[in-house]
């Protein structure tokens, strides 16, 4: 048998301590349980990764780890609302608790309410903040406390295309997309440091079960009007882009915001 040269001696020790990094990520995803945070959580479950999905309903996040463990990884469940000001403590506690630490937190749970600025109330206000922006914020800080001793993470947040181009009707959802593109610039200059990298998704309409009811029944002019590529975007579509933010592929970019939208503001 031939013997291998030094070169691919190396490179395939390389691929091995990659396969092995890859299979060991210990990653959080916030409303993981439908639409764009569940893809994400079966696309790391496919990579062998070890997922830690949240939703505020504890027999969904039960019930959907357990599906998800048939594609592989470690899958678990835990209820926590974004709302609560101690959801940071409580996710990132429960991660540590069940893998020894975390690699990576996608903030993905969030809620759109059209809800247009003269009708705004006190009480619309404080549960979008809360969930979209106070959520995360807190979320990234639990996070970042035990990232910084580990020396190393990846955060990624999933804000909207309504955070860089606003929509009318939906002031509270614009400015709390808008407060999560900010927070993450903030992030990233603060984490920089402790070897903590910050980005950000802008995503357009994607097929979710948040989504539907706005895209049901419109017609193939009204969709291409809206979207160059002519079609709506599928969750899978938004956690390729979340794995490559959180793998070395992206090792030199903190504080991006990527938009993932079919070409809508292309156009602006
Ligand atoms: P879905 O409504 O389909 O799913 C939302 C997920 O978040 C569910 O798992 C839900 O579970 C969870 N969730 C909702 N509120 C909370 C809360 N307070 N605490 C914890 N978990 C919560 O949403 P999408 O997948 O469509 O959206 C995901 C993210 O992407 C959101 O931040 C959204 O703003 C953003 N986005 C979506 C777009 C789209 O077209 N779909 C476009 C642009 C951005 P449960 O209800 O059981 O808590």
């Amino acid at each position: 048998a031939r013997r291998p040269t030094q070169r691919h001696a190396v490179r395939k020790e390389a691929d091995v301590t990659d396969t092995e990094n890859q299979a060991s990520r210990r990653v959080i995803v916030t409303g993981g349980t439908r639409g764009i945070g569940r893809a994400c959580a079966e696309h790391f479950a496919r990579a062998g990764d070890r997922v830690l999905v949240c939703s505020r309903t504890a027999s969904e996040a039960a019930a959907v780890a357990a599906e998800l463990r048939r594609f592989g990884g470690t899958v678990e469940g835990v209820a926590a609302d974004l709302a609560d000001p101690e959801v940071g403590n409580k996710v990132v506690g429960r991660c540590v608790d069940l893998f020894g630490g975390i690699d990576a937190l996608i903030n993905n749970a969030g809620i759109f309410e059209s809800t247009s600025l003269v009708d705004v109330t006190a009480e619309d206000w404080d549960s979008t903040m809360h969930t979209n922006l106070r959520g995360p914020a807190l979320t990234s800080a639990a996070a970042a406390r035990v990232m910084r001793t580990a020396g190393s993470g990846r955060i990624v947040n999933i804000a909207s295309i309504n955070g860089l181009a606003p929509e009318a009707n939906f002031a509270a959802y614009n400015a709390s997309k808008a407060g999560l593109i900010s927070l993450t610039r903030t992030s990233a200059i603060e984490l920089a440091d402790a070897g903590i990298r910050v980005n950000c998704i802008a995503p357009g309409l994607i097929r979710t079960p948040m989504a539907e009811p706005w895209i049901t029944g419109l017609s193939d002019d009204v969709v291409a009007r809206w979207a160059p590529m002519r079609r709506f975007g599928l969750p899978e579509e938004i956690a390729t882009v979340v794995d490559f933010l959180i793998s070395d592929a992206s090792a030199y970019m903190t504080g991006e915001t990527l938009t993932v939208d079919g070409g809508t503001l292309a156009r602006q």
